[in-house]
């Protein structure tokens, strides 16, 4: 079963609205099994709307529109279906109640605008709107249903829910479709997808796969459809056992398991704790792990020792060493680990020390490069990695190798 998504507003073409209504209906489209080919997101302009209604016919089995259906005469989606469906708007008594009961209630007079709202197209079938004044609006032509439906987020939401949905999945026998998430971290995703090959070479008929990155994070997805739930399932958890076997070192969790997640949860099962001594990272390592409920159990603390002064009094790093190594180097990030598992008394502590940018590299030391360490009964380790030169980005990669590392070692231990 195809369907398309067009959104109606200015507003959401120059950036002032993020079009968040088509992501929401996608989603709960292709959840429910149904096919997403096409949005499109039109100005309120009359031949823009007929234009786009026009292409759609034919082509989907349903269309949802959203937006335009106000009372403001920048709203012209009403008028513009008269068009297209050859009807004429008539006064629905129903809705004319709801919204009088409604402005009663809120102890507003009625006014011509309000009275508008009850107007619809009459070859329509109307869906009330308890959340809103517009309703929505139910159109079948040539094969094609069109459905209209308020801008505003929430009373969209609502007709979809409460109409919309059960109704397409009533009409449309819908597929089964099962989504699995494996989170990878370790390489890029250009060599990921090389590792992978062969294994989306081998990928059944009906199974899917999505690489999603996100600071170096791939979040694979796996997509299973079919006619029958039970052996979609086991298809796609075959697929999911053959994934764990081919890059077993990559993937750290399942769904949306951050790496934070995943190294609370080691330590935790290990009853061991967890210290940060953070330069360039300025307190997110901290940030991320406190984040997660119950990281009390076993996150002590962090020092932030982001000049070099705070490094040699607070972490006991030797001033000789930040002199003739440099603060981003191998021997004074092992340094930071090795006194702040001291200071901290924590089991593990990782280190960080690196240049976020956009500016302070030298040719040895360019923008993006990373030292971080990790520290623990069974010693200390130190990697070096080079990024790019956007700061915000650099901070959120540099939080995630350290993170890495930490929970290779916790593993390894
Ligand atoms: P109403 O009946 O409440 O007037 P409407 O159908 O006229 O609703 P619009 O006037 O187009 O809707 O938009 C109402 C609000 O919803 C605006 O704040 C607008 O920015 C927001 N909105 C509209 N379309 C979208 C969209 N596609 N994604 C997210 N927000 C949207
Ligand atoms: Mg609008």
């Amino acid at each position: 079963m195809k369907t398309e998504i067009i959104t109606i507003g200015d507003e959401l073409l120059i950036g002032q609205t993020i079009d968040t209504n088509s992501a929401w209906i996608g989603s709960e489209l292709s959840m429910a099994g149904f096919d997403v080919m096409k949005k499109t997101s039109i100005h309120d302009i009359r031949t823009d709307i007929l234009n786009a209604l026009s292409e759609a016919e034919g082509r989907s089995n349903v269309v949802i529109i959203t937006g335009g259906l106000g009372p403001t005469s920048d709203d012209i989606t009403k008028p513009a279906l008269c068009d297209f469906f050859g009807t004429r708007l008539v006064i629905n008594p129903e809705v004319l109640a709801m919204i009088t009961e409604m402005m009663k209630r809120r102890n507003f007079p009625m006014n011509l605008n309000n009275r508008r709202q009850a107007e619809v197209p009459e070859s329509c079938r109307v869906l009330t709107n308890a959340a809103g004044t517009a309703p929505g609006m139910w159109f079948e032509r040539n094969g094609t249903i069109f459905i209209s439906l308020p801008g505003v987020p929430s009373e969209m939401k609502y007709l979809m829910i409460t109409h919309v949905l059960p109704e397409l999945k009533q009409r449309f026998r819908s597929q089964a479709i099962i989504h699995r998430n494996i989170m990878t971290y370790g390489v890029p995703e250009a060599l990921l997808a090389e590792k992978l090959e062969g294994f989306e070479a081998e990928l059944p008929v009906g199974i899917k796969l999505a690489y999603l990155p996100s600071s170096g994070v791939i979040k694979l997805r796996l997509t299973g459809t079919g006619r029958d739930a039970v052996s979609v399932a086991k298809l796609v958890e075959t697929r999911v056992r053959l994934l764990y076997s081919t890059i077993p070192d990559l993937i750290y969790g399942e769904e949306g398991e951050t790496l934070e997640m995943a190294v609370g949860r080691l330590l935790r099962e290990k009853g061991k704790t967890l210290g940060t001594a953070e330069s360039c990272t300025g307190g997110n390592l901290a940030r991320l792990i406190t984040g997660i409920p119950g990281s009390s159990d076993y996150f002590v603390g962090s020092v932030v020792s982001y000049a070099n002064h705070i490094k040699s009094k607070l972490l006991g790093v030797d001033d000789k060493l930040i002199e003739n190594f440099g603060a981003v180097s191998e021997p004074v990030v092992i340094a930071m680990a090795e006194g702040a598992r001291t200071v901290l008394s924590a089991d593990y502590t990782i280190a960080t020390s690196g240049i976020a940018g956009p500016d302070g590299g030298t040719e040895h030391k360019p923008v993006g490069t990373l030292w971080t360490a990790v520290s623990s009964a069974s010693g200390t380790k130190a990697e070096m990695h080079t990024f790019g030169s956007d700061r915000l980005t650099n901070i959120n990669r540099f939080s995630n190798v350290a993170l890495n590392i930490l929970r290779k070692q916790i593993i390894k231990d």
